[in-house]
């Protein structure tokens, strides 16, 4: 199969120190990390050659990162993961790519005592550090029976079930993720990147083992130097296709593909004001894990059902279980086609979060979020 005219790895012309040599790289899935991966690339090098793949047009409806919103918080017990929040939460405050996209609501954790700690440990040993505001301890503790009476009442009836105690973190908030996606892609393209929506098939490799690039479901082989996976669920499904007999190769144990289920309720009218000073509420304990998001002006209030679940099929090539989104595009992006159950699952999050203060509530549609 011939490689395709333009992809081939950047000049090899002989460099310098001072002579800058550009690279070339291939980015396979344009969700969160791909974009965001090609954004950056372009910025920090703006003589590469960066060509970024997807499944469909951007942003594909499949991703992950697509969705009506997505919860952008720090409360983290892993400090790695706090101290990359606290980052990311400054970007979406202050980078105009992703800034009109953030919408500050603040968040309340509502959790176990221990768990609740070891955020505010975090908090602290990070602002231990740094004198920057953002890296002042930026949580109150609150009680949960106390949290009945803030943010308007609109927790009045929350089941608690579970909590010790809620942390409360002003800074935090929501991204619009399938508009701010858009936008860092589009902005990516702008800065020089190369977007083609074709799905990859399998992996090329060279007789060492080293990958050289991609070939497309459509025959087209794509070759850079640098090979970078961004994709996400079906990250399984690509390696096992790519080099089923390289054992060394296969995600094995070290990555599995879930889903979380979720709805968007349509807020009527008449209950909007409800949600004049609601934030995020993340209630990580209990026997009703979930998760909601306020509506924001499309008048939508997101509820997640936080227990996760898998989709395990027998991969032919590998001779072992992968798991993997399924294949129907229809169950990972928002629609009516989710299994009754789930959506069960998703009305008793949005009971235990809001009980009885809300009303006339109409799921718009579902999703299984790979
Ligand atoms: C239910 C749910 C709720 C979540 N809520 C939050 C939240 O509130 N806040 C938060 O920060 N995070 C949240 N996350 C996590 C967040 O969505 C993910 O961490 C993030 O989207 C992962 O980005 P990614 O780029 O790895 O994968 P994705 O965003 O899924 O992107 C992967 C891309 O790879 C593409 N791809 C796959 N295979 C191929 C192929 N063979 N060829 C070409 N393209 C391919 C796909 O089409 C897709 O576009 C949530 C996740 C789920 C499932």
């Amino acid at each position: 199969m011939a490689s395709t005219p333009g992809q081939q790895p950047s000049s090899t012309a002989p460099s310098t120190p001072s002579t800058p040599v550009s690279s070339s790289y291939l980015i396979i899935g344009a969700g969160c990390f791909g974009a965001s991966t090609a954004l950056h690339l372009a910025r920090s090098e703006p003589g590469a050659r960066i060509t970024l793949l997807d499944r469909t047009p951007f942003p594909c409806p499949s991703a992950a990162a697509h969705d009506l919103n997505k919860i952008i918080r720090s409360e983290y017990t892993d400090e790695f993961y706090m101290r990359l929040a606290l980052e990311a939460i400054r970007a979406w405050k202050s980078d105009p790519i992703f800034s009109p996209y953030f919408q500050q609501t603040g968040i309340l954790f509502a959790t176990t005592q221990e768990h609740a700690s070891k955020i505010v440990e975090n908090y602290t040993s990070v602002a231990a550090e740094k004198a920057d505001s953002m890296a002042s301890v930026p949580v109150e503790t609150i009680e949960p029976e106390v949290a009945r009476g803030r943010f308007g009442g609109i927790f009045r009836d929350t089941d608690w079930d579970g909590v010790e105690t809620c942390l409360w973190n002003a800074e935090a908030g929501w991204g619009d993720a399938e508009n701010a996606l858009r936008n860092v892609i589009s902005s990516a393209i702008a800065l020089g990147v190369k977007f083609l929506p074709l799905a990859v098939d399998r992996l090329l490799f060279d007789q060492t083992g080293g990958c050289l690039g991609a070939r497309t479901v459509t025959g087209v082989d794509l070759h850079a130097e640098h090979i970078i996976l961004c994709t996400g669920a079906g990250t399984a499904k690509l390696l096992a296709d790519s080099a089923p007999g390289s054992p060394r190769l296969q995600v094995g144990g070290r990555l599995t593909a879930a889903a979380a289920v979720m709805c968007a309720y349509r807020v009527p009218a008449d209950q909007m004001a409800k949600f004049g000073s609601a934030p995020i509420v993340v209630k990580a304990v209990g026997d009703t894990p979930g998760e909601s998001i306020p509506p924001g002006k499309a008048g939508l209030l997101k509820c997640t059902h936080e227990l996760s679940f898998t989709n395990t099929v027998y991969h032919g090539g590998l001779g072992d279980n992968i798991s993997i989104p399924p294949e129907d595009p229809l169950h990972s992006t928002w629609s009516h086609d989710v299994p009754s159950q789930l959506k069960i699952e998703t009305e008793r999050v949005r009971a235990m979060l809001y009980g009885k203060y809300l009303t006339s509530l109409v799921p718009e549609f579902y999703r299984m979020c790979w």
